[in-house]
């Protein structure tokens, strides 16, 4: 029987242990006798490796982490930006009038042209107020070397009004269909303007409207309803020429199916006076609900040209909207003073 070789550390005895320990190789540990130069050389590659893929995976949570928190970031602000109202988003809400774009299409407006033709069988008028704050800006006079730049102004503020026509300045007889085109209404005024002539008689008075009734169905297709009497029906001028004749006239005109239109406000422009005095005049009707406003469209009516801006912009800044006479527009009707 081969005896084993006893293992130095299989010893009892304490002091013996560890005095052979001390000698055994044990006591070098780098050592290790499953170690080989080789072994050490893959294990060495080994936590190479390891340590390459803990940087890399390392790297990779980081770019994430990143990415994570500039999304949130983007979120946060556009969050931000949606509630929080910008500078210009401000200010674009401002109520500053704002001029028509210029590619605004044109609503269709050829409904006019039957509805607002003279017509006897019409006779259903409004004499009262429509509820809503309106302005009728009603020009006299035109058309002139002005209505271009009245039309300008009124294009500019997206306001429509009303031209009651004459017809001593042919050169700018273009400028009624234009104007009737841009969405305003035409009216008849009279074709020469001239009391003495107008209020001759009855039989003048009508010969005249027609003139001017031809004038306009010249450009507009056809002969209006809508017209205001030289000096208002209010006007005793006439009574120079033919007593009594606005009486007559206010009725008959209606028998023809005209309308006839006076004016709630003026702006005082009749006379000369310079723009700020137009603007305080045309500004004093704040309390009337429908305001039908008097001014003028001739040459020498630069001011008004001037004011109209301002004074289509206090009754905007107090809630009017503007409007051209049509049939359902409350009609003012004066005192018959002849
Ligand atoms: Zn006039």
């Amino acid at each position: 029987m081969k005896r084993r070789p006893q293992h130095p550390s299989n010893t009892s005895n304490s002091h013996g242990t560890s005095r052979k320990r001390s000698t055994t190789p044990e006591k070098h540990p780098s050592k290790r006798p499953e170690h080989t130069p080789s072994q050490q050389k893959r294990n060495h590659k080994t936590r190479q490796l390891r340590l390459l893929a803990t940087t890399l995976i390392a790297l990779i949570a980081l770019v994430v982490v990143a990415a994570l928190l500039i999304t949130w970031n983007n979120s946060h602000e556009q969050n931000q930006s949606a509630t929080t109202p910008s500078t210009d988003t401000a200010q674009s809400q401002e109520p500053a009038p704002s001029p028509t774009p210029k590619n605004t299409p044109t609503p269709d407006l050829s409904w006019r042209d039957t509805d607002f033709a003279v017509d006897p069988a019409k006779t259903t008028w409004s004499f009262e107020p429509n509820g809503e704050k309106t302005v009728y800006l009603t020009f006299d006079d035109g058309p002139s070397q002005n209505t271009e730049k009245v039309l300008k102004v009124l294009d500019d503020y997206d306001v429509k009004a009303t031209f009651f026509v004459v017809g001593l300045s042919p050169e700018h007889y273009s400028w009624i269909g234009e104007a009737y085109r841009r969405g305003h209404t035409i009216g008849l005024h009279t074709y020469s303007h001239d009391y003495a002539g107008v209020y001759a008689s009855t039989d003048a008075y009508y010969a005249d409207l027609d003139k001017i009734g031809a004038v306009v169905k010249e450009q507009i297709g056809y002969v209006p309803a809508f017209i205001r009497f030289p000096g208002g029906s209010s006007n005793t001028i006439s009574r120079n020429y033919t007593s009594g004749i606005m009486s007559e006239l206010s009725h008959s005109v209606q028998e023809r199916g005209y309308q006839y239109y006076d004016w709630t406000g003026s702006c005082g422009d009749g006379a000369d006076h310079p723009a700020d005095v137009l603007i305080s005049e045309a500004t004093k009707f704040g309390d009337q609900e429908n305001i039908i406003l008097l001014m003028h469209d001739s040459q020498a009516k630069d001011t008004t040209v001037e004011a109209l801006p301002k004074v289509i912009e206090y009754y905007k800044n107090l809630g009017y909207t503007f409007k051209a006479l049509d049939r359902n527009a409350m009609v003012p009707h004066h005192g018959i003073g002849n």
